[in-house]
């Protein structure tokens, strides 16, 4: 059985949720979005999510027609009306319908949607044994450009990565700034761990600040794990203990190799565990629950 999809004010069956060729969403990337997962009857970190969304819609100067409050309760909406308690879910807000040329002033009305699925980015063997992965030549964006913060819909410098990682034969990229120091994978934040002090790039080395992210650091500093936001190069990847990634639909996976070093011994790390492992139990207790209990 197919979906139920939310559409500019309307639950659909997926076959009815289509957008006009108009959309500037699909023709110039104009739009931004979120991913968002629900576990055991509850959206991880909504209002998170949904605060991003309306920030990077702030940015691009994109009216969302719908309060937060409403566009939390649609989000919690489409999951009722597929049953799901345990989903992947696609929040996206475009610019809308205009004509071919750029101006956004003849979009006169935003497109939302939110679709409720599933997502499985790696292998599940991956999350036990690490990830191997390679720096790529596409740089990420500098922040002059759009800015990395804004989750927007103009993905292609990833995707560029993701390309050169496919042809690189490893699933995953990490992308460098324009100085060369390390940003984030292609649609994951990254972390090192070195004499048991957790690392990650600040955001102005221009990330998206993920919400992944943000949690991952608030458990280490409660469980005592000294966290350090600077900017770092390869090296420092390499001589590292430890290495993972995190990100919504990722959650948190080791990195074993990078650029043919192995990370410490080569295995997934015993702070990797751990993060991963609480990370997990908050899945289980965070958010709004989708049907009452
Ligand atoms: N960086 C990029 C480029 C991403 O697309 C994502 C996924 N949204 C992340 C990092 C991780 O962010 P989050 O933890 O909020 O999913």
């Amino acid at each position: 059985m197919g979906l139920i999809i939310y559409l500019n004010g309307n639950y659909v069956p997926e076959e009815q949720a289509v957008v006009s060729v108009f959309d500037h969403g699909l023709l110039y990337g104009d739009g931004v979005f979120e991913g968002i997962r629900a576990y055991h009857n509850r959206v991880f970190k909504l209002e998170e999510h949904i605060k991003r969304l309306y920030e990077s819609a702030k940015t691009i100067m994109l009216d969302i027609p719908l309060s937060m409050e409403k566009m939390s309760e649609v989000v919690l909406e489409t999951l009722r009306r597929n049953n799901q308690r345990d989903a992947y879910i696609r929040l996206v807000v475009t610019r809308g319908k205009g004509d071919l040329g750029l101006d956004p002033r003849k979009c006169t009305k935003a497109t939302v949607f939110c679709i409720t699925a599933s997502i499985q980015l790696y292998p599940e063997e991956l999350y036990n044994n690490g990830l191997i992965t390679v720096t790529v030549p596409t740089r990420r964006n500098a922040g002059e450009a759009v800015n990395p913060r804004v989750k927007s819909l103009n993905y292609l410098n990833n995707i560029f990565a993701k390309i050169e990682a496919n042809l690189a034969g490893v699933p995953e990229a990490v992308m460098l700034n324009n100085e060369g120091y390390v940003a984030e994978a292609t649609g994951d934040n990254i972390f090192i761990i070195k004499d048991g002090v957790l690392i990650t790039p600040p955001v102005y080395a221009g990330l998206l600040e993920g919400i992944t992210r943000n949690c991952v650091i608030e458990i280490a500093r409660t469980k005592g794990i000294p966290v350090v936001e600077t900017l770092f190069t390869r090296h420092d990847i390499f001589i590292a203990d430890e290495c993972f990634l995190t990100g919504t639909a990722a959650e948190c996976i080791p990195v074993v190799q990078v650029d043919g070093r192995s990370i410490g011994n080569g295995k997934p790390g015993p702070m990797t565990h751990s993060l991963m492992k609480a990370f997990h139990e908050l899945t289980e207790t965070d958010g709004p629950q989708i049907f009452p209990e």
